[in-house]
């Protein structure tokens, strides 16, 4: 069985990367969510095991000595980290993986594994970025402060990238989405793996 593709998307807090990737695999049984561990306080809705798996310091300290994690970094004042035995299981099953991880995540990740498609989300401007951190209305002013004076260290990561997209009209943002994940599995090494035996088929000479 082929294995999966793993994909990175990093954006600045609230650019959409949460609400893009979720409308992506709802329609997409191929691909699926990474949930990172995280030390950050739980957001009202939220729930353990489906947008984190919460975590003390301690717990996530005894985590990384068990080099549990593929990559860890520490966003704004709190520990986040990608189970490596999950993303490692996920691929091996055929499925794609997309990790929602800031650019230290992705960089770590992709030194370990260079084969991994890296996607940044943008907003269309600041006003925007700072008009949807407030209009989610779940963090308080203070974490919105700071998540905003974080922002342009985040947005200058986007260089590092393979695929750039501008989250303006969400509904444009989410087909170029889906259109990158077409594009990668359209590539000729990965329709050989899928299409081996049909290739093989093709070129034999009666
Ligand atoms: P949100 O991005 O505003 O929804 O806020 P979060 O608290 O969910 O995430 C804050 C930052 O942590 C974002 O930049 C995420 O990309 C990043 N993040 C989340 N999970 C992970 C992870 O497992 N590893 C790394 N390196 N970063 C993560
Ligand atoms: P992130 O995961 O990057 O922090 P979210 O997905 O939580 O961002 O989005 C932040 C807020 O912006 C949410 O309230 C979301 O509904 C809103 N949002 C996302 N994309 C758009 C868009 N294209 N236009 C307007 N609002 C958007
Ligand atoms: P502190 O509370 O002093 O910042 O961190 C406590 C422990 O967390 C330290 O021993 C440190 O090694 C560990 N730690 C956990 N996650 C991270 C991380 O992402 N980056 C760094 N630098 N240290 C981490």
């Amino acid at each position: 069985m082929p294995t999966g593709t793993l994909y990175t998307v990093s954006a600045p807090s609230g650019a959409g990367k949460t609400s893009l990737v979720q409308a992506l695999v709802e329609n997409d049984s191929q691909v699926t969510v990474s949930v990172s561990h995280t030390t950050r306080p739980m957001r009202p809705g939220e729930i353990e095991g489906i947008n984190y798996h919460f975590v003390s310091r301690d717990e996530f300290v005894g985590m990384l000595g068990e080099s549990a994690f593929l990559e860890h970094a520490q966003v704004f004042e709190n520990y986040y980290g990608t189970s490596k035995a999950w993303v490692e299981e996920t691929l091996a099953s055929g499925r794609d993986v997309i990790l929602e991880i800031d650019w230290q995540g992705a960089a770590q990740v992709r030194k370990q594994m260079p084969e991994t498609v890296g996607i940044f989300i943008l907003p269309p401007s600041q006003q925007a970025l700072l008009e949807r951190l407030t209009g989610r209305g779940q963090d308080e002013q203070s974490v919105i402060d700071k998540r905003m004076a974080q922002a342009i260290d985040e947005m200058s990561h986007y260089v590092e990238t393979d695929y750039l997209i501008i989250n303006d009209d969400f509904t444009t943002a989410l087909k170029e989405l889906r259109a990158i994940m077409t594009a990668e599995r359209q590539r000729l090494a990965r329709q050989q793996e899928v299409h081996g035996a049909l290739l093989q088929s093709l070129l034999r000479k009666q």
